[in-house]
Formats: C-alpha cells, structure tokens, sequence
C-alpha cells in the first residue's frame, strides 16, 4: 500500500529529551514543529494503556495546532514491581518530574518486595507507543519495546528518565552510560518508530 508522505509534523511532547530524540529519527525534510512553539501544556494523560495515552496527547495537540502529530507516550515496567511504574513512569517523579525521586522510589520498592533483589537479574522492559493523528483521525499506533534489567545502582549521567538504571539485554552498561547515539539505534523509541517510519 502507498501512504502519502508526512512532510510537515508536530512532535507533541513536552519532554527535551523525548523531543531531541523522535527529531534525530525522522528524515530531514519533515518540517518539525515542538509543543514549545506554541507554548502550549500537556493534556491529562488519563488511558489506560501506552497507546491510549499516546492519542490522547496526539489528538489534542493536532487540535490546538491544525497539524499532524507524532505524540509519544512511553514508560518502564518492571516485573517484581507488578509492571510498575509503567504508564505512570512520568508522574514517580513527582509533580516536578524529578527523575532522581522516581529511580529512588523504584528502589525502595525493589527492597520492599525482596531486600536481595539485586543478588537476581531483575527484569524489566522500556515501552513506547508512537501515534500519528491528524485531529480526531488516528492515522497509525504502533508499540515498541526493549528487554533488559535493573541495575544494582544508577549509572551514568547521559540521557533522561530511567537511564541510569536501565540495562538493556545482551549489553552490561546502562543507557546512562551509554552514548545517546548508540542508545538511539536500539531503544524502544527506535523499535516503534520503525513500524511507522513508512510515513515520512
Ligand atoms: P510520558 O510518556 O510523558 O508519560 O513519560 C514517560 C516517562 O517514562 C518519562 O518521563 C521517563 O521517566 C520514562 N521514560 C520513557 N522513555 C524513557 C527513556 O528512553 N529513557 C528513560 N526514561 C524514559
């Protein structure tokens, strides 16, 4: 099937480091706009699931723009936490999205399940639901994930979020040590995009 091509686009997130990356995917001659251009807030994230989140936040900032939106919504979930944080991987960061209070809370919740929990691989998955909208209309929502493990402590200053924590199979390094552009080629966000990228 033949899609017509995206050439001008809305990134609708709020998050740089969502931004910075979801703008080194697409090709060059998309023409990007940010929420920042036009000042404008984060709608309540109020699905269920990654997808449902991901429209909500791609319809309403095509609403308030008359532009195509790629909206991200992504999370981790880990599997002695029951998939916690999961789609509220955001908000364990408090109303500030201090990532250091979420990752701290993440361990005090691995020692509340199990005080070895470090002594056992602990899995866990990076998710990202991708939803292209153009109003109400969904256009595409696709999911992309990437297995790994909780590190025994955090790691590294690169990247945003759960980086430092985050060990993404067959690698021994965290995301946070590692170099954005090696984690770019690997993550979630890349294994979504690459369902969608038919678009651009
Ligand atoms: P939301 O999609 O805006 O609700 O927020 C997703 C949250 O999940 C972020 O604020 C981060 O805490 C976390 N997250 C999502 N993707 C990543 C990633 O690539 N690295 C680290 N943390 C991430």
């Amino acid at each position: 099937m033949k899609y017509k091509k995206i050439n001008k686009l809305l990134i609708g997130t709020n998050n740089k480091g969502k931004l910075r990356e979801i703008r080194g995917l697409l090709p060059k001659k998309v023409a990007t706009f940010s929420t920042s251009d036009f000042k404008l807030k984060s709608p309540k994230e109020n699905g269920k699931t990654f997808k449902e989140n991901s429209f909500i936040k791609s319809k309403y900032f095509s609403k308030k723009t008359n532009l195509i939106c790629l909206a991200d919504d992504s999370g981790l979930e880990i599997d002695l936490l029951n998939k916690k944080p999961g789609i509220h991987s955001a908000r364990w960061g408090g109303k500030k999205s201090n990532f250091n209070k979420a990752i701290k809370k993440v361990y005090k919740e691995l020692k509340k399940k199990d005080f070895y929990w470090f002594k056992k691989k602990t899995k866990a998955r990076f998710i990202c639901a991708l939803t292209i909208s153009y109003l109400d209309k969904k256009i595409a929502s696709v999911i992309g994930t990437i297995d790994g493990h909780i590190s025994k402590k955090p790691k590294g200053k690169n990247g945003f979020g759960y980086d430092p924590i985050f060990i993404p199979k067959n690698y021994n390094k965290t995301f946070g040590e590692m170099k954005s552009s090696k984690k770019y080629k690997i993550d979630h966000r890349f294994m979504a995009f690459k369902k969608i990228k038919k678009f651009f």
